[in-house]
């Protein structure tokens, strides 16, 4: 007998509450950590509270991907063994090499998208993952196809995208999938950009996860418990919506770059109003975009003295 529990906490981020989940069989398993806040943390332990349980009874915890909203509670679960994907590892540690690489990869690609340097303030820092996040150490990794432990019948997908190291936990027979932030009911999970930890991977992050949604479409799932927003039962419907939303959204920009853009006047274009304040995250959903259209012919990228400029192919005949 199992059964899975979700847990919901607040997160100061826009997006607002993230779902833990606690499965419970002859063990009890965590999935995602919530964020590093006192009010997370109260909210957390009252919930396990109401289902009979306390902190001490949680045997592991099993995390999604790296973002702080997933992982922030194990700063108050210091001796819980934590498993993730193997490139989860650097997003855990403190580390001044992972810092710079981190920080100035993001300074670099500020200049190649030409962002004003009056939004320098906006350029992620790699200290920024530690605010609501938190430091861990890895007691074991969960590879595509392993056996997650103490979990019979759960098998770890890796489903990149959204994050490098994104994994979801699937269930064949139930025909459920716990998915972390690769579907969501209300939102798109955006492919979010990631400095090169790991070369060669996660370098156009939406083609990574439209090649996810394709491989959940291929999968039996009945039942997907999301990191936010509600339970989703019909996840192949929703699954096909956002390949065509995204497709449309990405061919829509394809009048504006007749002539040569820069990443960031196709992020105004594209964000008129959001850019502004989050343009950290605009500028990753353009750069998506446009990772898409260059992958499918429809424009070039030209470097011109270090900066980008994207422009409509020229139509062949
Ligand atoms: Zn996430
Ligand atoms: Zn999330």
């Amino acid at each position: 007998m199992e059964n899975i529990y979700q847990i919901t906490v607040p997160t100061p981020y826009q997006i607002g509450d993230v779902h833990l989940y606690v499965i419970v069989n002859d063990s009890i398993t965590l999935i995602d950590a919530g964020v590093k806040t006192e009010k997370a943390w109260i909210a957390f332990k009252n919930q396990l509270a109401s289902l009979h349980l306390t902190v001490e009874d949680i045997d592991q915890v099993i995390l999604t991907h790296h973002h702080p909203d997933h992982v922030g509670l194990l700063h108050y679960l210091p001796s819980v063994p934590v498993y993730g994907h193997p490139h989860i590892e650097p997003w855990l540690t403190y580390k001044k090499s992972t810092a710079k690489t981190y920080n100035s990869y993001f300074e670099k690609l500020f200049l190649q998208l030409s962002v004003p340097h009056s939004y320098k303030s906006q350029i992620p820092r790699f200290e920024g993952q530690f605010k609501y996040g938190a430091e861990a150490k890895l007691a074991g990794t969960l590879l595509e196809g392993a056996s997650p432990p103490l979990l019979k019948g759960w098998k770890v997908l890796h489903m990149p995208g959204h994050a490098g190291n994104h994994i979801a936990l699937y269930h064949e027979e139930k025909e459920e999938l716990i998915a972390g932030d690769v579907l969501l009911d209300k939102i798109v999970s955006n492919p979010l950009i990631e400095p090169p930890f790991f070369v060669g991977e996660h370098e156009k992050p939406q083609l990574e996860y439209n090649n996810s949604l394709q491989r959940l479409l291929s999968l039996k799932v009945q039942k997907i418990y999301p990191g936010h927003g509600k339970v989703i039962e019909n996840v192949s419907e929703l699954t096909r919506e956002r390949i065509i939303k995204q497709r449309k959204k990405a061919e829509s920009l394809l009048p504006f770059l007749e002539e040569g853009k820069t990443g960031f006047e196709i992020c105004q274009h594209l964000f008129p109003h959001a850019y502004e304040k989050q343009l950290a995250l605009t500028l990753s959903m353009t750069l998506a975009q446009l990772h898409y259209l260059e992958e499918v012919g429809y424009i070039q990228k030209v470097e011109k003295q270090g900066k980008w400029f994207f422009k409509k192919s020229e139509v062949k005949v």
